[in-house]
């Protein structure tokens, strides 16, 4: 064999002993050891990889680690499609199930992202988008029984005043009416609330946030047990759509997701002392957290949640671009979930496109500050908090 070959040839998988670590496969395609195992495997009558948009090794270790959080380990029905970002595995999932014509009902206050998507992707599909209080369970159903929508989608706790919505109870709504019930799960993860076992259809994770939890890679997932969808027609929609998680932003979420337990675990833990911090201090005005019994809705979140998370919000009574410049320890920046804590101001950053008179309507002052509480010790919180409001 000439140089030329011997540069370009493929060096051969052999290892000694396996690593301890699964390997982050990146190659585009898989061999076929000739025609008859090409057609059987493009046809699936065989498994075996094709082509990376397709699916690779590291997609199916991290939906089939997915299925196991949110369906257990003996799940037969449970499915997962992993995608390179939460908006994909959102867009993956409505062009999937709606075809133009069709309407789809959206809680009102939603991750800014998500939004923007729908008014002005979706609808130009030609799919019909309303937005609806959905604590108004009794007006919804009437405008349900008006526009027979394919979808109901929500996120609860929502985005970010934390209102929570009886996911049961629109389940029910939802099946009676046979809509797609569609649930936003990214602030929560499957450790403390199981959209699914309450009644929802479909659950969408950003896993860029929680599941990841160390803010280096994007990600996303549709998880349900309509197995014939999600074998067939979503899963032909994310392949088409180009919306497969990359090799190695799957191995890296893989990674993530051993320590979740832990980090939510000491997540929640500060945000409760957090939450029970700020309400006594005077400089506060307000403060959204499920987990405090003044809580609008903290009844409703003891019930459906098995924890009330780690996202909280409040209002300063003034100078809240002083506050965040002041913070030494807590970082401005626009994502949530991860290790360190962060701040947002949604009224300049998610919830910028939204026209003022609704944002105001949905509580989204500009003294608003949305908190996603981290791993760092509760003193070294309070002190940066204490500081940054004294400076
Ligand atoms: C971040 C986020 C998304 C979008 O996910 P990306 O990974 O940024 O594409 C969707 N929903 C919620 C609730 C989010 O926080």
């Amino acid at each position: 064999m000439k140089i030329e070959s011997l540069c370009a040839r493929e060096i051969s998988h052999s290892e000694i002993n396996p690593p301890h670590l699964e390997a982050v496969y990146l190659s585009s395609s898989y061999k076929f050891n000739g025609l008859d195992e090409g057609i059987e495997i493009f046809d699936q009558r065989k498994a075996g990889d094709v082509y990376a948009r397709y699916g690779h090794p590291n997609h199916r270790q991290i939906a089939h680690k997915l299925v196991d959080l949110e369906f257990g380990p003996e799940s037969e029905n449970g499915r997962a499609l992993v995608t390179n970002s939460g908006m994909s595995a959102i867009n993956t999932l409505i062009t999937g199930l709606c075809t133009s014509g069709d309407k789809m009902i959206c809680a009102h206050d939603l991750y800014g992202g998500s939004s923007d998507l729908f008014h002005l992707n979706i609808s130009r599909a030609g799919i019909q988008v309303d937005e609806y209080d959905f604590s108004d369970l009794e007006g919804l159903e009437k405008k349900i029984e008006q526009t027979s929508p394919t979808i109901l989608y929500l996120e609860s706790p929502s985005n970010p005043v934390l209102r929570v919505y009886d996911i049961k109870a629109l389940a029910e709504i939802a099946k009676k009416y046979d809509s797609y019930l569609i649930v936003d799960n990214t602030f929560n993860t499957s450790l403390i609330q199981k959209p699914i076992d309450l009644g929802a259809d479909f659950v969408i994770y950003s896993t860029t946030k929680y599941l990841n939890g160390h803010g280096n890679a994007l990600g996303g997932a549709i998880l349900s047990q309509h197995h014939d969808l999600m074998d067939d027609r979503l899963l032909k929609t994310m392949r088409l759509n180009g919306s497969t998680i990359s090799p190695m932003d799957a191995w890296l979420l893989g990674q993530g997701i051993k320590t979740l337990p832990l980090r939510y675990k000491a997540q929640q833990h500060n945000a409760q002392l957090l939450a029970d911090f700020l309400n006594e201090l005077s400089q506060v005005s307000k403060v959204y957290y499920p987990g405090l019994t003044m809580h609008a809705n903290h009844d409703l979140a003891k019930e459906q949640m098995n924890g009330f998370g780690a996202m909280l919000s409040f209002e300063l009574k003034e100078n809240v671009d002083r506050f965040l410049r002041s913070l030494r320890l807590v970082t401005l920046a626009p994502t949530l979930g991860d290790i360190n804590s962060l701040v947002l101001h949604p009224a300049t950053m998610s919830h910028r496109n939204m026209p003022e008179k609704q944002r105001l309507e949905l509580g989204i002052t500009d003294q608003l500050i949305r908190l996603s509480v981290g791993i760092e010790h509760i003193d070294d919180l309070k002190s940066d908090i204490l500081e940054a409001l004294k400076a």
